[in-house]
């Protein structure tokens, strides 16, 4: 069986490695040195564009949890980055280059995959996984344009933070819809006027993200960030996504002077998103200022706020839980373009998509592991029909059943469940790192 891989990332090399490990031929077509992304600087295979910390080590972390689902389901990044590791307190740092040569040195010598340093134009005939990433070249990016149906892909992303509900002050909160009172799809957090004054102040001299130049992104009308619709004046917000029109705060019979509202994220209800706060404040900041908002003074955050350059789909519209696409069956996505966000979040959908693809080419339907695992609920994540659909970074809020009181037991029961599948699906794989 032969298998088409564009893209040689993190997640295009994972996928190679798993589809080439176990039998089948891999042609693995990576643009540079050739042709390059703004990003990325060698022509190493799996270059880390930027940080080269691979975050918590712990596994009640969820990045912890899902380098250790990872590790288990075989990952040769995961194995390469515990043999490049450097000392990094609790997170996986890695030596960069030791981390991407090795990868490099792996892949190009696998007596199965064949590595072709060339930009790729068009999407290839047969079967197919498109790994390109955040940064795709413009020509694929508008031939994967037309097969997922035009406004499926997106080049920005505009993500607001989430936060934990069981963080959230209630007292200060109320359920209600614009004009709707009876409504509990969001949950509104008021602001007096003081209270606002306060908030806005904070908001304007609070510390940026730094942009390289190609980060610079055009801001949408739409989708502005929070502190730059502030800037066109003090009462701009109030207006926009602060606006208290309609809202009856319940306990006091009136409407606030300003309300930040709060959309469910998840059927649970265990993570709420702030709506129309997309922001490029600083994680820090982010906590600090958002903290003004009464009804989130001690309010923990699933993800925080932000807007990048960014290839991806809307995955509950084009993506089929096996990876494929619902417009093509045998053309599979892997990495950042399915929607998630951050390497080890791109190594999964990677190591995914190859072993999807694998079944497929043998004729074996590919169910994912359960929503309980960090790997499964990020394909959940990807795959269900959401208002709004931005991409995801790992997080416990995700997990089905997650409770934060029995975080230990969620993490424990991942764990299991990752194992159970590893075993029912005959997955089991020692990274052999030799050749
Ligand atoms: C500037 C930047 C900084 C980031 N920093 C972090 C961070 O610090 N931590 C974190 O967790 N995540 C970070 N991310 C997010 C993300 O996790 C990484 O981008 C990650 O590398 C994504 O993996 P991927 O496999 O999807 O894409 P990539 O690793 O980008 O791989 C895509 C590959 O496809 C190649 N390619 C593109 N188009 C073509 C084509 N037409 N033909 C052939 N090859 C092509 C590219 O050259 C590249 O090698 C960052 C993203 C960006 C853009």
């Amino acid at each position: 069986m032969e298998i088409k891989i564009v893209g040689g990332g993190l997640s295009g090399a994972e996928a190679a490695y798993q589809l080439a490990e176990r039998g089948a031929k891999v042609l693995l077509f990576e643009m540079r040195p050739t042709s390059s992304t703004p990003a990325h600087k060698t022509a190493y295979l799996s270059e880390l564009v930027c940080s080269n910390s691979l975050k918590s080590q712990e596994l009640l972390n969820a990045h912890g949890l899902l380098k250790e689902e990872l590790r288990r389901l075989g990952s040769l990044l995961v194995h390469t980055a515990d043999q490049s590791a450097i000392p990094g307190g609790k997170a996986l740092v890695v030596d960069r280059d030791r981390f991407a040569a090795r990868i490099t040195e792996i892949l190009e010598g696998h007596g199965n995959i064949q590595v072709i340093r060339q930009e790729v134009r068009e999407i290839p005939e047969g079967i197919v996984v498109v790994a390109t990433g955040p940064l795709t070249s413009g020509v694929l990016a508008e031939e994967l344009k037309v097969v997922t149906a035009g406004d499926s892909l997106s080049f920005f992303d505009a993500i607001s933070p989430i936060v934990d509900s069981s963080s959230i002050d209630m007292d200060r909160a109320f359920f209600g819809s614009r004009y709707s009172h009876d409504s509990d799809d969001y949950l509104n957090c008021p602001l007096t006027e003081e209270e606002y004054e306060a908030f806005y102040d904070a908001l304007m001299s609070a510390q940026r993200v730094d942009l390289r130049e190609f980060e610079k992104t055009p801001f949408f009308e739409g989708c502005l960030p929070i502190e730059v619709m502030a800037e066109r004046g003090k009462n701009t917000l109030l207006f926009g996504p602060m606006k208290p029109v309609g809202m009856v705060d319940r306990r006091t019979g009136r409407e606030p002077f300003a309300v930040v509202q709060l959309r469910r994220e998840n059927q649970a209800g265990t993570m709420y998103n702030m709506v129309g706060f997309q922001t490029k404040l600083t994680w820090p900041e982010q906590q600090r200022v958002f903290g003004l908002i009464p009804a989130l003074r001690n309010a923990s955050f699933f993800r925080f706020g932000s807007i990048h350059r960014n290839t991806f789909v809307e995955g509950p519209r084009v993506l089929n839980e096996d990876l494929s696409l619902k417009a093509r069956e045998d053309l599979f996505l892997a990495g950042q373009i399915t929607g998630v966000e951050g390497y080890m979040e791109s190594t999964a959908m990677g190591l995914l998509a190859g072993l999807s693809a694998l079944s497929y080419g043998k004729g074996v339907p590919f169910t994912p592991p359960p929503p309980t695992t960090c790997t499964g609920a990020l394909v959940r994540y990807i795959t269900t029909p959401r208002k709004g659909f931005q991409p995801m970074n790992v997080n416990f809020g995700l997990l089905e059943g997650y409770n934060k009181k029995r975080k230990e037991a969620c993490a424990r029961r991942a764990l299991d469940d990752m194992d159970a599948w590893i075993r029912a699906k005959d997955l089991s794989m020692n990274v052999s790192t030799s050749s």
